[in-house]
């Protein structure tokens, strides 16, 4: 019998939504060993999402300190055939029907087994039922993912979390105003797309770099909202200022960008 966790964050019990977590796991095959109340710190959530680091993420742990922060969270100790694989379905089941993007996802299990260990290992461990130790041939700590630039240098990161956080945790977020690149009139825009070879923090940086004048907590609605819908026009402008913004794109590694005709706005 192969044993997994799930955490629930904090908007997964606030919303309620702990019941069809548990109708999920029944309905994969598992079952609950033992359930515990925790509350994360800023460090935890450094240990947690060890992929993420301090200079080079300050973004994504701003973000995740002020949703895993933002009240308790539960964490289920599953057993049953295959969990691990299992725990990973039930995650995808919720989120695509609950969740509402990256800060608003309810709940979390590891993607891989040397991970699974790690956080299990920190996560449990609190009664006799979950005493045993997770074990993994697999390295424990993942890959670091790409760095960005640190912002705070130039913004009140925690400021302009704050600021953008109701949007982030909306069903229906509206939709954001490309930047303009230049007073002519939109020739043509700069289209981005999700990139999942990216991090937020890689991501909002080349967008930074690309869009000359933009507002950090712009670039950072924009690449959140293109990553949502599958490609935005991040940048309306003159064919040379786009051509310049597409360059800039290009050179930080973003793939999933592209040229494309200005958007019609309507009423405008
Ligand atoms: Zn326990």
């Amino acid at each position: 019998m192969e044993r997994s966790f799930l955490l629930l964050k904090p908007d997964c019990l606030r919303t309620g939504r702990t019941v069809a977590v548990e109708a999920a796991v029944a309905e994969a095959g598992l079952r609950i060993v033992c359930r515990h109340p925790v509350s994360l710190t800023p460090s935890e959530v450094r240990f947690l999402w060890s992929e993420y680091t301090d200079g080079a993420h300050v973004l994504m742990l701003a973000f995740l300190e002020r949703y895993l922060g933002d009240g308790p969270s539960e964490v289920l100790l599953l057993a049953g055939p295959d969990a691990f694989e299992a725990a990973r379905r039930v995650k995808r089941a919720i989120r695509s029907r609950y969740a509402n993007g990256p800060f608003a996802n309810l709940i979390h299990t590891a993607e891989r087994r040397g991970e699974l260990a790690r956080q299990a290992n920190h996560l449990f461990g609190r009664c006799a039922a979950c005493a045993d130790p997770f074990v993994s041939d697999e390295p424990l700590v993942n890959a670091p993912r790409p760095a960005g630039r640190d912002f705070r240098r130039e913004v009140d990161v925690p400021g302009l979390v704050e600021s953008l956080w109701p949007a982030l945790q909306s069903a229906d977020p509206p939709a954001p105003a490309p930047h303009r690149l230049g007073g002519r009139a939109p020739e043509s825009a700069l289209y981005l797309g999700a990139d999942p070879a990216h991090s937020l923090d890689s991501t909002v940086t080349a967008v930074w770099s690309a869009l000359p004048g933009i507002a950090l907590a712009h670039a950072v609605t924009l690449m959140l909202y293109a990553g949502r819908v599958g490609g935005y026009p991040i940048a309306v402008g003159g064919q040379r200022a786009v051509s310049r913004g597409h360059r800039t794109l290009i050179a930080h590694g973003i793939t999933a960008c592209g040229i494309g005709p200005a958007p019609v706005r309507h009423g405008a």
